[in-house]
């Protein structure tokens, strides 16, 4: 007998699809099932079905005095099953935010900061004493489930004299842990773009890939991609959303797409206050205003479930397939009328809502 069986589910591509659950992974997946099971989904193919979104750029450790928040009010509660931390600790505060996310429902996981002491103050590199690469790879061997990539934050408030310095030490930190997923956050300068860029690889994940500022991707005197950020988009370094309080601005998603670029992983960069107060609210929305942009809905799944798995090789997360893990997504896509606002206050209207409506982790069935 199944533990759960989610029956006539659509998939984004229009399918009708039913999953069936055992022991917390996916047992059966079929247009149809007819089998036991001890708690039956009736979705009667008016809903939509995907595999669990995943956020690859969330701040949830909840004893951090800046960017802090509860992993379930921005995962279960938001339909999201898998949140990765992106640096909000560093070698200092790791082990004690693992103690304090095992309660959560919602999966958990964190890119350590290559800072020793995290997002405790704004200019966590300002001080490069505080990359001790030694302490940094004793905490990841400690928690190899936990932590499964690397984040370094280049961007003037938090490097000071530094520069690019910092990219230079997390890329040979990068290559001693065996090529560990890498997330690079941009913002504003120095360092400039291109000192950046230019040293960033194939499967480097780039955050904060749509902001506005003047040393983001787009030429502002010409509104056209700068041709150092063409250049690591077609090597395949991989843009990541990471919305934030200051970076997604429409003009620039636009601007991007305009130019065929599309981001491989769309997330959040969530914590409390603008989750509570906007721009970004949660997962949902942002997935609107790429929708909005132009973006098919199908890419966009793609966006929070597959692709930040691969980011991070989550070997078992991300699809809908036997023997993963059964993290799923159930979610309505409607006709309704909501004004989106980005970073920067811009304003579009969207007539299409994307409303999550159940989340499951490890077969586990939460409403929202
Ligand atoms: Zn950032
Ligand atoms: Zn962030």
């Amino acid at each position: 007998m199944l533990d759960l069986l989610i029956k006539n589910g659509l998939t984004v591509d229009n399918q009708c699809l039913s999953i069936g659950v055992k022991n917390g992974k996916i047992e059966m997946v079929s247009p149809t099932i007819n089998k036991e099971a001890k708690q039956v989904v009736e979705l009667a193919r008016n809903h939509y079905i995907s595999a669990g979104w995943i956020d690859d750029h969330v701040h949830c450790d909840d004893d951090m005095p800046i960017y802090y928040d509860q992993p379930d009010e921005i995962g279960i509660k938001k339909g999201v099953t898998t949140i990765i931390d992106a640096g909000s600790t560093g070698a200092d505060t790791i082990s004690t935010f693992y103690e304090q996310i095992r309660k959560a429902k919602t999966n958990v996981y964190a890119m350590i900061n290559i800072s020793k002491i995290g997002i405790i103050r704004q200019d966590e590199l300002s001080d490069l004493h505080n990359v001790q690469k030694d302490l940094l790879k004793k905490q990841v061997a400690a928690l190899p489930q936990f932590v499964i990539g690397l984040k370094v934050r280049l961007s003037k408030t938090v490097v000071g004299e530094n520069d690019y310095h910092p990219l230079l030490l997390a890329k040979e930190l990068q290559t001693e842990l065996n090529d560990m997923p890498l997330m690079i956050h941009i913002g504003s300068n120095p360092p400039e773009l291109s000192d950046v860029l230019s040293r960033l690889d194939e499967r480097d994940i780039l955050t904060h890939c749509f902001n506005g500022k003047e040393n983001g991707i787009v030429d502002k005197q010409t509104n056209k991609i700068k041709a150092v950020a063409m250049d690591a988009y077609k090597r395949g370094v991989r843009f990541d959303i990471g919305h934030g309080t200051d970076s997604f601005n429409f003009h620039t998603a636009f601007c991007a797409k305009e130019a065929k670029i599309t981001p491989y992983s769309l997330s959040t960069d969530i914590y409390h206050r603008n989750r509570e107060k906007g721009p970004v609210y949660d997962l949902a929305t942002t997935m609107e205003k790429l929708r909005l942009v132009g973006y098919p809905l199908t890419e966009i799944i793609k966006m929070v479930t597959e692709h930040p798995a691969d980011n991070f090789k989550l070997a078992k997360k991300g699809q809908l397939r036997v023997g993963y893990d059964a993290d799923i997504t159930i979610f309505d896509v409607k006709n309704g009328n909501k004004e989106l606002v980005d970073s920067n206050g811009n304003k579009e209207n969207t007539s299409e809502l994307i409303v999550p409506i159940k989340t499951i982790v490890g077969g586990v069935l939460y409403d929202i």
